[in-house]
């Protein structure tokens, strides 16, 4: 059928080269011809005397009363139109034009716009990830330099004195006692500061490891007390231990005490007449230890930046490099305590306090070595370390437990062992070369379903977390504490048997 005329001008008008359409309506809006080839639209011819609407339901939100366009509708899977209506004063049209390459090419860039849009932010969000790695590396590389420096200052410093006064003594220059004291002093001094690297060292690595076990308070103090009461005592200072009874507690004993002494040795060091104390309470569940001076305290001004590392207070007179209070405040959090300064004046001294949450102590039963190796004997263990100094030192700690030891210094070997003996428990180290040994947990354990304890220098805090989604039955940090191997050995056993 001849297209009409004035549906020829609307399409020169807005076809430009593309396919078209075309369906001529009566005046109740039925199809009445057709114009083009409908399949060029992916689409079937609409059904003569029907409503259009029928044939496109898009049009039934229209009112038909005026001409309308709908642009860029999605009229078959691989077609999109611009739909008009027109009339004439005696005909109607509704003419299809297809705009699927202009709409594609629309959406492509859209794309390329939104693709960009999304490199460009991940661009700026690496940039500004960068940008901080790079200041946190500055920062590191200044606080080492600045470690490095004070480290040759403040070692060099003490070590003068103790080579000076005891060549001096050599000489018999100098009566001997003010002599050694002065090399004491300075030789504990050292000591603390070495200690104190270290621990820095290790908590900037996130390596502290919290290891619970029972003391007496008077052990506890008694230990700490032999260590700063000369400290005190060559400053004419007075010291208290003040604790009601010699209650036992369960803390990391090793991490109290160097907060305990790197506080005390504040106390001394910044306090020049009176009194230091050491008071032990328990409140709210917790155990609270004061450390308490007379000295020359800390104006408010300056208590925000106390536990900072390399912060000191400028009129300090005394020795110093200013990360103790920062080392303590990190063991305190790595055992899950809370150090604070509670109350400081220039009148009245300082309290320091650090608050250790009560742990239960575990009931775990305490074997004696007679009683190990009654349950051990006739036993066997499966010692899995890369190094051979480790099974060596593993088969010390074992050697009168009675237990038969297994060794293997990686994973081939382990599970022939395996497969050959019979194992009551297994002991690996996590890394083993390249092996990581929580990928054999399943496969040894449907070997022989027998306990698998890990032993690991990893930070405390990922592995707590991770060791029993990885299948092994216990974890001991390493350095390994002779005792609670065995311990831990002898429990599993006798749950087992
Ligand atoms: P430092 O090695 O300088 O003693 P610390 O981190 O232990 O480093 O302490 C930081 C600063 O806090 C000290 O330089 C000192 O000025 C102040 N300070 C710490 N403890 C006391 C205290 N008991 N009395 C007064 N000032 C203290």
């Amino acid at each position: 059928m001849m297209i009409p005329e004035v549906v020829k001008h609307f399409l020169i008008k807005h076809k430009k080269g593309q396919g078209f359409y075309c369906v001529e309506l009566d005046e109740k809006f039925n199809a009445k011809h057709c114009f083009g080839e409908a399949k060029e639209l992916g689409i079937s011819p609409p059904r003569l005397g029907n409503p259009i609407v029928d044939f496109l339901p898009v049009l039934l939100t229209e009112s038909f009363d005026k001409d309308f366009e709908i642009p860029f509708y999605n009229i078959s899977d691989n077609h999109v139109c611009h739909v008009y209506f027109t009339r004439t004063s005696d005909r109607i049209f509704l003419i299809l034009v297809d705009k699927s390459e202009i709409f594609h090419i629309t959406k492509k860039y859209q794309q390329f716009a939104h693709d960009d849009n999304i490199s460009k932010n991940m661009f700026k969000r690496l940039s500004e990830d960068l940008a901080i790695t790079q200041a946190q590396l500055k920062k590191s590389n200044q606080e080492k330099a600045t470690l490095i420096a004070m480290l040759s200052h403040e070692l060099g410093t003490p070590l003068t004195s103790i080579l000076g006064y005891s060549e001096l003594l050599m000489n018999e220059d100098i009566n001997i006692k003010k002599g050694l004291t002065i090399i004491n002093r300075n030789a504990v001094y050292l000591k603390q500061m070495i200690e104190n690297t270290l621990i820095f060292g290790r908590t900037e690595a996130g390596g502290i490891q919290k290891q619970l076990e029972k003391v007496s308070l008077n052990t506890l103090f008694s230990t700490i007390k032999s260590i700063v009461l000369p400290l005190a005592e060559a400053k004419s200072l007075k010291i208290q231990f003040d604790f009601t009874d010699n209650e036992v507690i369960n803390i990391d004993i090793t991490r109290t005490k160097q907060i305990l002494i790197n506080l005390l040795n504040n106390a001394v060091k910044y306090t020049d007449e009176g009194f230091i104390e050491l008071k032990f309470t328990i409140k709210n569940n917790s155990y609270v230890f004061s450390v308490i001076d007379s000295g020359i305290g800390i104006s408010k001004s300056q208590q925000i930046n106390i536990f900072s590392p390399w912060e000191r207070i400028e009129e300090s007179t005394a020795k110093g490099a200013g990360i103790g209070l920062f080392i303590s405040q990190k063991l305190a959090e790595a055992i899950g305590a809370k150090l604070s300064l509670k109350y400081s004046s220039k009148e009245f001294g300082s309290i320091f306090q650090l608050t250790v949450p009560i742990q239960k102590l575990t009931n775990l039963k305490v074997y004696s070595p007679a009683e190990t190796k009654k349950i051990c004997q006739g036993k066997s263990i499966l010692i899995i370390d890369d190094d051979p100094d480790i099974l060596e030192l593993i088969d010390a700690f074992l050697y009168s437990s009675g237990l038969k030891i297994y060794t293997a210094q990686d994973m081939i070997i382990a599970e022939k062992l395996l497969k050959e003996n019979g194992i009551d428990i297994i002991l690996t180290d996590y890394y083993l070369g390249n092996v990581k040994s929580d990928s054999y947990v399943k496969k040894f354990k449907s070997m022989q379903n027998v306990p698998m304890i890990l032993m690991t220098a990893l930070p405390s805090s990922e592995i707590n977390i991770q060791y029993k989604a990885q299948g092994f039955d216990a974890v001991l940090p390493k350095p390994l504490n002779s005792k609670k191997l065995i311990q831990t050995i002898v429990q599993f056993i006798t749950k087992k048997s």
